[in-house]
């Protein structure tokens, strides 16, 4: 008896402590909300529980929202969005299960009416305004409500996206954001930025946001840029070396939702990047797999972001560089058999692996996407280039006796053998499954792509063009649909 409990506990021991992590696709949490309003509140829950003090900005103060940032964290509270004319319900229930005692308001009355602020009073909370004539003004006048700060962020103030991607670092550091225009330094800012307790400053943007002549007037500057919104939230996760372990995701033009996930992220120290409500731009797919991170929380709706991103975070294929090799083309048309010409085929099949890689996050390249010829060496040598973590090489069988059918997979173990028969045995099953063939199983072979490629690498032979039962199989648009759904799933089941 007692042994069958102490193997009993073992064996659940070993359920929670083996199975999520050896099988697990990556976790993503939502913080949701009906609005902008009720989605800060909820974070303000999450992220504080109770608050004594909280800034609260006007509907669409995107620039005052970032700019609170670092004053809210020093003051251990959230910031919270309001209706301008009157106080929102999320916000006024949020103040209350806050326990607030202190509200600061940011910006002028246009923003924050009186009448908010009187509702505001009227739950017994004090309140104060920092205003300013405009927005660079205000961030200069947030500043001063900071401690003395050892440097300064300078970010463009109409490109929200900067000061939001920088907030948690600004944070952290106890550093103000400023606002200047895409003119030059803007005099709001100018003696903060320049001031004797000032060390250091890091410019977000490009020359085209904050410039050169603006830059070279600024302490200790250290720039960083990228080509896109995604791109710069991508750098500073990676310039910063920010925690990763559950990693906050806003949308890149969601600057409500997106402000409150820099907020967060601030408070808890964690790293924020930025996405398309649509799909995860590429640069934050590759940021991903290379900073490992296997934990997110999503901060909006399903329309600020939706299902199919949060889909592409949780997918362990997420980032990962796959090439796809579609065997022959041009004067090499590989097996013909029953009207099918295998090296159409192939790139069929590879096309629609590609998208189907492609929506569950993957980076994929493709060694040809039209009828050309490669040499089987430059496959190798692009696969190699593109610094992929598995080739897959899409080919189909033939055989004079037309009775050979059937599905097959074939790795080499000269490079990567172990990976590779891995990568073989996820993917095999899944194509099996899929059209319905004969499964012929996994196999090793020295064909040149597979033997050359140092990356975990797989032949696929999908069917036998030479047999009546598989070309009917491999003509039908749903089945090659069918197959590239099941080599997509193979390869996710790979990384996971
Ligand atoms: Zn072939």
């Amino acid at each position: 008896m007692r042994s069958m409990m102490k193997t009993a506990i073992l064996s659940l021991i070993a359920i929670f402590v083996i199975v999520p992590t050896a099988l697990a696709d990556n976790s993503v949490s939502r913080i949701d909300g009906g609005s902008r309003y009720a989605v800060a509140a909820n974070v303000a829950k999450k992220g504080w529980g109770t608050a004594s003090t909280v800034v609260l900005v006007g509907k669409t103060a995107y620039a005052d929202a970032t700019a609170g940032i670092p004053l809210a964290y020093q003051k251990n509270g959230p910031v919270l969005y309001t209706n301008s004319k009157s106080l929102s319900g999320d916000t006024k229930k949020a103040l209350t299960s806050l326990k607030t005692k202190t509200v600061i308001v940011l910006g002028s009355t246009s923003s924050v009416s009186n009448n908010v602020v009187n509702q505001v009073k009227k739950m017994g909370i004090s309140t104060q305004r920092i205003s300013g004539k405009n927005r660079y003004e205000l961030s200069a006048n947030i500043a001063k409500k900071m401690k003395k700060p050892a440097g300064v962020v300078v970010v463009e103030g109409s490109f929200y996206a900067h000061g939001i991607a920088i907030a948690p670092v600004a944070a952290q550091k106890g550093f103000p954001i400023l606002y200047t225009d895409k003119k030059g330094l803007r005099s709001e800012i100018a003696s903060v930025a320049k001031a004797s307790n000032v060390k250091q400053t890091i410019v977000v943007g490009g020359e085209n946001y904050v410039t050169k002549a603006a830059y070279n007037q600024l302490k200790s500057p250290t720039r960083i840029k990228g080509s896109t919104r995604y791109d710069v939230a991508a750098n500073i996760v990676k310039k910063y070396n920010m925690s990763v372990n559950n990693t906050y995701v806003g949308r890149g033009f969601g600057y409500a939702t997106s402000s409150s996930a820099a907020g967060i992220a601030a408070k808890q120290n964690k790293a924020l990047l930025l996405t398309n409500e649509k799909t995860l731009p590429k640069v934050t797919r590759a940021t991903v797999s290379s900073k490992k991170i296997t934990k997110f929380t999503v901060v909006g709706s399903t329309n600020t972001v939706t299902p199919t991103v949060v889909n592409q975070l949780k997918n362990p294929a997420v980032g990962k560089k796959v090439f796809i090799d579609p065997g022959h083309g041009a004067h090499d048309s590989g097996a013909v058999g029953y009207g099918l010409y295998e090296k159409n085929l192939n790139l069929d099949v590879a096309k629609r692996l590609n998208t189907k890689l492609n929506n569950a996050g993957a980076l994929v390249t493709m060694s040809r996407t039209s009828d050309t010829f490669d040499s089987l060496q430059t496959r190798v040598s692009k696969g190699a280039s593109a610094n992929a973590d598995i080739f897959i090489s899409v080919h189909a069988n033939s055989n004079d006796n037309s009775s050979a059918n059937g599905t097959e997979t074939y790795y080499d173990k000269t490079y990567a053998a172990a990976n590779s028969l891995k990568l073989a045995q996820n993917i095999q099953p899944k194509m099996v499954s899929a059209l319905g063939t004969r499964d012929r199983g996994v196999k090793t072979a020295g064909f040149y792509v597979i033997k050359y490629s140092k990356m975990p690498s797989v032949l696929l032979e999908t069917g036998f063009v030479s047999s009546p039962v598989d070309s009917n199989i491999l003509k039908s648009a749903t089945y090659k649909d069918r197959l590239a759904s099941g080599i997509s799933s193979g390869v996710s089941g790979y990384f996971r």
